[in-house]
């Protein structure tokens, strides 16, 4: 089976420039002429812009599968929130620009190298460069599942466009109350946005499917980073995918939370979550019927702060 149709991809990246000026990449829709450079809310620029490219082992077993994740970490985001575990990137501070050739070829080491698949990481914003570069590295011999990991705060406009391109969808559902997401993230509409988004990925995609080797091929899974208080909203979130999708959606629920960047400023998320938090929300998703949660050991708590200034930024990977 081919993942990769370097034609169709080609057509799917046009359709994506064509959002990217005036800019409506992501549902803050700035309108700005990215093409020709001009910078929106996200900070992102004209060129791809990333601030590590490499096989990570970090990733859930299936995405992980025998040579790693193929990850391209995008710098900026689209979203700012006060306890960003990678915000050395999503703020931009680190970081390298390249051609969309020279990401193609990065794409086509990945597969050398024998990467499980290409995950963009926080893609929404760069997009439209990630197809273009893409369809280059198919055209010259790239055939990989692709995921699309995000924040979850996509544009249905663009999530219907990537039917067919996208194999496996990794969003974050991060918050069940955008009062939450509009303190802590500077996003007034995400639930609004994001359920509609995870609906639609799910529409495509369906269930967690492997192959032989045990990789993920096709399929959503839902990754829900618990914060401190209960301000991610954990279990209204999990009724929710139950109720609005299914008991048998992968769902991977974060332990790892650190109070890091700007988090010291909010005392209610200035700490991390305590076993007995975790442990009972990992009670509850069995005693409502979910098959497939991906639960972490809290140990993972030490782990799992990246350091991009870093050669290696995963360096206990
Ligand atoms: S991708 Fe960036 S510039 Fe485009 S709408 Fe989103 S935040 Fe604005």
């Amino acid at each position: 089976m081919r993942f990769l149709d370097p034609t169709k991809i080609a057509e799917v990246a046009a359709k994506f420039m064509e959002l990217s000026s005036p800019c409506r990449l992501c549902p803050r829709k700035c309108m700005v002429d990215r093409i020709s450079g001009q910078i929106g809310y996200c900070g992102a620029g004209s060129l791809p812009s990333h601030s590590g490219i490499l096989q990570h082992f970090g990733e859930e077993p299936p995405l992980v599968g025998i040579g790693g994740a193929g990850t391209i970490f995008f710098t900026h985001c689209n979203m700012q929130c006060v306890y960003c575990q990678n915000f050395q990137i999503s703020r931009g501070e680190c970081g390298e620009f390249v051609t969309v050739e020279e990401l193609a070829n990065e794409m086509l080491k990945l597969q050398l190298f024998g990467a499980s698949n290409i995950e963009p990481v926080s893609p929404a914003h760069q997009m439209h460069l990630f197809l273009e570069a893409l369809s280059i590295a198919a055209r010259k011999g790239l055939d990989l599942p692709v995921v699309y990991n995000s924040s979850g705060y996509d544009s249905l406009e663009a999530l219907k466009l990537l039917r067919g391109i996208v194999h496996v969808y990794l969003p974050d559902l991060k918050y069940a109350d955008s009062r939450m997401s509009a303190k802590y993230s500077d996003c007034e509409d995400y639930v609004e946005v994001a359920r509609p988004a995870i609906r639609e990925m799910y529409d495509q995609v369906g269930d967690l499917e492997l192959d032989s080797n045990g990789r993920a091929v096709r399929g959503l899974i839902i990754r829900h980073l618990m914060l401190p208080n209960d301000i991610s909203g954990t279990v209204e979130t999990m009724y929710w995918i139950r109720d609005n999708l299914s008991s048998t959606v992968a769902i991977s629920l974060m332990a790892q939370y650190s109070p890091i960047y700007e988090a010291w400023k909010f005392p209610e998320l200035n700490r991390r979550v305590r076993a007995s938090e975790y442990n009972k929300v990992v009670d509850l998703c069995w005693d409502i019927g979910l098959e497939n949660v991906f639960v972490q050991e809290l140990e993972s708590q030490d782990l799992c702060i990246p350091d991009f200034r870093n050669e290696k930024p995963f360096s206990w990977d």
